[in-house]
């Protein structure tokens, strides 16, 4: 039995991953509308009546939409931190008492295990996750503006990962955005370059990681074949084979990505 991985969307404009065995399946974060997000399910060949649990990195909108309407439609459990929980509460409308979960250590879901991690951005308590099955381990690392041991240390030794590749610095500075956003984007608590993403693939990726999926890029900041090209030639300047060798592909804003299975 195989660990299952698809990214519904993935960008500035909302985030729904999905992982799966052949008894339990979750989404981390659900952030566009619940009818584009059921819609994407089925599109896959997945029931979303099936979905066990929904997991929240953070409470941003484009991470949160559709959050409280699929665990009212569906009667998913959401899982999230407190203070997370606080930020989105007002958001994404009532969700029934049980079905809020109060993340407060490692979780088990079915025959998953879900372990989430600190990442820096301007959010209350935002977080990535590894998720476990067996011996297989599936690691989300998006949304954060700088790269932390921690982080390096969470995501070593996963053998699918999901980085984000946001922006194009240069793209960033000379675009449109007043200065106070492009600050924000790329400062401390804002979000991951193509440069940084690929510095920190090379970094972790040497013990057994299969497939790297770039993804969260932004519309304004970023083009999927220079992020691509970009992380592509890091890791080929420090001697790491690509396709062939470690498979790197992308994810998308507006569609799902292929279905990999670990
Ligand atoms: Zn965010
Ligand atoms: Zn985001």
């Amino acid at each position: 039995m195989k660990l299952k991985f698809c990214s519904l969307y993935s960008g500035s404009s909302g985030n729904c991953q999905l992982i799966k065995t052949d008894n339990t399946t979750i989404l981390v974060d659900a952030g566009l509308s619940g009818k584009k997000i059921q819609q994407e399910i089925i599109n896959i060949g997945e029931d979303p009546k099936k979905i066990d649990a929904i997991f929240v990195t953070h409470e941003h909108m484009d991470h949160v939409q559709g959050v409280g309407i699929l665990s009212r439609r569906f009667d998913i459990p959401v899982y999230a931190n407190e203070k997370t929980w606080e930020a989105m509460n007002k958001t994404i409308g009532d969700v029934k008492s049980h079905n809020i979960k109060i993340i407060t250590d490692d979780v088990e879901v079915g025959d998953l295990f879900i372990q989430a991690f600190n990442i820096s951005h301007d959010a209350v308590k935002p977080v990535g996750y590894n998720i476990y099955y067996k011996n297989k381990k599936i690691s989300l690392v998006t949304d954060t503006g700088c790269v932390s041991e921690n982080i390096i240390k969470s995501i070593s030794d996963s053998d699918l990962m999901l980085v984000e590749s946001n922006h194009d610095e240069d793209m960033v500075l000379i675009g449109p955005y007043p200065w106070s956003l492009k600050r924000r984007v790329l400062g401390e608590f804002g979000h991951m370059s193509n440069d940084t993403a690929g510095d920190l693939i090379s970094k972790v990726i040497k013990r057994g990681t299969e497939i790297v999926l770039l993804g969260h890029l932004s519309k304004e900041n970023n083009f999927p074949e220079l992020a691509y090209k970009t992380v592509e030639n890091i890791l080929i300047q420090k001697g790491i084979d690509v396709n062939p060798g470690i498979c790197l592909d992308m994810t998308y804003r507006d569609k799902s990505s292929a279905i990999y299975a670990v």
